[in-house]
């Protein structure tokens, strides 16, 4: 099977990661699609987000990377995908993931959504906690791909 694991991924975590590597253990295929939202700035560019993606899952078989725009559910139709994945950390991501399956399902209820509870030892990780402690120097090998971290003291050095 074929799945979509779309966000922002600003920049990817450890988590992400994670979660890509189980998916294609699980599903055979995981295409990671990289938003680009014109409503909302990020840190990374696309194409710094979509190199450092690529890099970091150089040893995954399966694993393909894609930059997209608009609805989740027309970027999976667009990509013969079978499924959407998304990951859980807390329940204060449960409302907001809830919400927006539902959301996709009712446009195109032929796609499920499959979340993948994070790995307890990433939990804590978000990409903008891992901005916040590169910012002020401390120490983020622990919670990010070596790609990422070096992009990461190439920003705020
Ligand atoms: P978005 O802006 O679409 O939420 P993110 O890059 O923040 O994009 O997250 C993409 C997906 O990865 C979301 O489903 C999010 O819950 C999940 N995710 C983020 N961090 C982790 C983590 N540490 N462990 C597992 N899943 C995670």
């Amino acid at each position: 099977m074929r799945a979509l694991y779309p966000g922002s991924f600003d920049p990817l975590t450890l988590g992400h990661l994670d979660l890509i590597e189980r998916g294609c253990a699980l599903f055979g295929e995981v295409v990671v699609a990289v938003l680009c939202n014109p409503a909302k700035t990020s840190t990374f560019t696309l194409q710094e987000r979509f190199n450092q993606i690529h890099v970091a899952t150089a040893h995954c078989k399966g694993v393909s990377v894609i930059c997209f725009e608009g609805l989740t559910v027309s970027c999976a139709r667009h990509n013969q995908v079978d499924l959407i994945l998304r990951g859980l950390r807390a329940m204060s991501d449960f409302e907001y993931e809830l919400q927006i399956a539902h959301t996709n399902r009712s446009l195109a209820p032929d796609f499920e959504t499959i979340f993948l509870a994070t790995a307890a030892h990433h939990s804590f990780l978000s990409s903008s906690m891992v901005k916040e402690v590169a910012r002020f120097g401390g120490n983020i090998d622990h919670m990010v791909p070596e790609v990422v971290a070096q992009d990461l003291h190439r920003l705020f050095n």
